[in-house]
């Protein structure tokens, strides 16, 4: 992994070859602050390490010290247009800003937020994204391309710098994968600032999902990216477990229940959907790093259920069931969720 300057966020940090660390995005409006307390407590469980909100006007600036004093997770504000909520947010106790310095008001309001994020030793997030770049560099290079983003970056990282000031996270996101991709390794060739990873309004349900995770994926496989966010049309909590399994399948991250599942065919005569899907509800939110495999049949059944914790390899009414590698009994498939389940309750034990 890219060894990038070290960023400090509430009590978490990211950079400098630290975890990669998973972020959502409250889908909530700010002034609902109780039902948002309860979904930042839930994503928290759910494995979500950093969450942001907006923060639209002075209103929405005032419930964030409700927030925070209910909730143990950084919370990040994301502010446009106007310099005084940022600069209320952070008073009022944000762990970072995310502020596009294009669309703040021009450089004194710029140097207004810097001298609060430096008197309350605060990061921000510089967020370049291709829906929002510069006209003058769309001109220059005709489309929102890899080499328009980064010059923006550059551009609003220079902003920041002219202020003495450089404790700044960097996201570079297009809708466009490969222009997602290209840019961040181009940023990644030139700065040493930590970059929050996302393709941008990647799309909802499984067009989301494969696009964030090719994009994110082929990244943090290079050792590129610090935190990352997948967006989906969809819920925070997706947004997480999308995020979990990302890093879980790159070796990023070694926790909770990680389940193998044959595609299944024409040998399986076993709803080993139903079994996959009770198994992964109900092991949500254990931490501890356990993988379970749940095969089809006989063919490749028991070899991947000797590999995993645990397993089985189902039969015709019946299923082999494995654990550390040894075949350990036989149990009705009717009852191989319930089965695996008790078992992993007693490992967490
Ligand atoms: S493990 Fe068996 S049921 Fe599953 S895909 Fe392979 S052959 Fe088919």
């Amino acid at each position: 992994m890219k060894k990038t300057n070290v960023v400090k966020i509430g009590n978490k940090v990211i950079g400098g070859g630290n975890p990669v660390l998973i972020q959502s995005m409250l889908k909530l409006p700010p002034t609902d602050y109780k039902s948002i307390i309860k979904e930042i407590n839930d994503l928290e469980m759910l494995g979500c390490d950093i969450i942001r909100g907006t923060i639209p006007n002075m209103e929405a600036a005032e419930v964030i010290p409700e927030i925070i004093k209910n909730t143990n997770i950084p919370f990040v504000a994301d502010i446009h247009f106007d310099y005084k909520v940022a600069i209320a947010a952070i008073k009022n106790g944000v762990h970072k800003v995310r502020i596009n310095p294009g669309n703040i008001g021009g450089k004194e309001k710029v140097r207004e937020v810097v001298k609060c994020l430096k008197d309350y030793d605060i990061p921000v997030r510089i967020g370049v994204n291709s829906g929002s770049l510069e006209k003058d560099l769309l001109e220059k290079y005709k489309h929102p391309t890899a080499e328009a983003l980064v010059e923006s970056a550059y551009r609003s990282i220079s902003y920041f710098n002219e202020f003495d000031y450089d404790n700044i996270v960097l996201s570079i996101k297009s809708s466009d994968v490969t222009t997602t991709i290209d840019a961040n390794r181009l940023f990644s060739e030139k700065y040493n600032y930590p970059l929050h990873l996302g393709v941008t309004e990647a799309g909802a349900e499984l067009t989301g999902i494969v696009r964030s995770s090719v994009g994110l994926g082929t990244l943090l496989k290079e050792g590129i990216g610090d935190t990352i966010r997948v967006s989906l049309t969809g819920k925070s909590s997706d947004e997480v477990i999308v995020g979990k399994e990302i890093l879980t399948s790159l070796g990023l991250m070694e926790e909770g229940v990680r389940i193998v599942s044959c595609p299944t065919c024409g040998r399986c005569k076993t709803d080993t959907l139903s079994i996959v899907k009770e198994i992964k509800k109900k092991t949500m939110y254990i931490k501890k790093p356990i993988t379970v495999a749940v095969m089809g049949c006989a063919v490749n059944g028991p070899g991947e259920a000797k590999e995993a914790d645990m397993g089985v390899a189902c039969g015709n009414g019946n299923a082999v069931f494995f654990e550390k590698g040894k075949q350990i009994t036989s149990i009705k498939t009717n009852e191989i969720a319930s089965f695996i389940l008790e078992r992993i309750e007693e490992r967490i034990k």
